[in-house]
């Protein structure tokens, strides 16, 4: 029933609209070929699961874009939620590094027996897990968190998240082109100066190059709902002809 969609647990991006939940903030369930991936599992993200119908105990890959908060901070709860605490441990977990080692993990160190594998995410690096590929694509400029872009890839789709960043040219050239789905951060407007987030005029020029197949808009600020992200979302697709979706929480996409 499920198969090759993606849930959006949350839309919500920068500090106030996360935590003041404006808008929910539990990452998207992204399903391939039948295999559960749950994505950035931000504050109320276990919520959330059960909101929108989903089981924890389904859940065969865990990734986390990078530690902030709003990525992360359900990951315990989910995990402990999804192994029934440890009992059927989780297959994967995939996250930069300084997730689950160094000097402030935000995965708590017991729940590490839990979890068959964890596998860091580089630049280049394919992770294999059944039919699929995760990929690290490129390393984004993000203060305080390694973060890279991602590329989920079954035989027949491939999907690519385009997590928080500041915008820089390689992420024109590092990007795959024609992707099934893309998934853009799009934090604000128009860029601000001294914050490290996506606006959307740089998702404007990503989707003008790398012209996916259908593209998706999440992680909204203030001033982005302010903007209305519906209506931006529409000028996109007027310039370039390619369909993009502003995410609401709870919405579903096939592809
Ligand atoms: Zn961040
Ligand atoms: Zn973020």
């Amino acid at each position: 029933m499920l198969r090759n969609s993606v849930t959006f647990l949350g839309t919500g991006g920068g500090r106030i609209v996360v935590f003041r939940q404006i808008r929910y903030s539990g990452g998207f369930w992204l399903n391939l070929e039948g295999i559960n991936i749950l994505v950035d599992p931000g504050p109320g993200s276990l919520i959330r699961i059960y909101e929108f119908g989903f089981d924890p105990k389904d859940i065969d890959v865990v990734v986390v874009s990078h530690r902030h908060l709003d990525h992360s901070a359900d990951i315990n709860s989910v995990i402990e939620a999804a192994t029934e605490s440890k009992k059927n441990p989780l297959k994967l977990l995939v996250a930069p590094d300084d997730v689950t080692d160094g000097e402030d993990p935000v995965l708590l160190k017991y729940l590490k027996e839990g979890i068959n594998k964890i596998e860091h995410v580089e630049e280049g690096k394919e992770i294999i897990f059944k039919d699929i590929k995760i990929r690290g694509l490129v390393k984004h400029i993000h203060e305080g968190a390694k973060t890279y872009g991602l590329e989920f890839k079954s035989q027949n789709k491939n999907i690519v998240y385009v997590p928080c960043g500041k915008f820089y040219e390689e992420m024109l050239i590092r990007f795959p082109e024609n992707a099934d789905l893309m998934i853009f951060n799009t934090t604000f407007p128009k860029p601000v100066e001294g914050y490290y987030h996506l606006s959307i005029v740089d998702v404007e020029k990503m989707i003008k190059k790398l012209r996916p197949k259908k593209a998706v808009i999440t992680h909204f600020s203030i001033p982005m709902l302010k903007a209305n992200p519906e209506k931006l979302a529409k000028k996109i697709y007027k310039t370039t002809d390619i369909s993009v979706i502003a995410a609401k929480d709870g919405m579903r996409i096939h592809f």
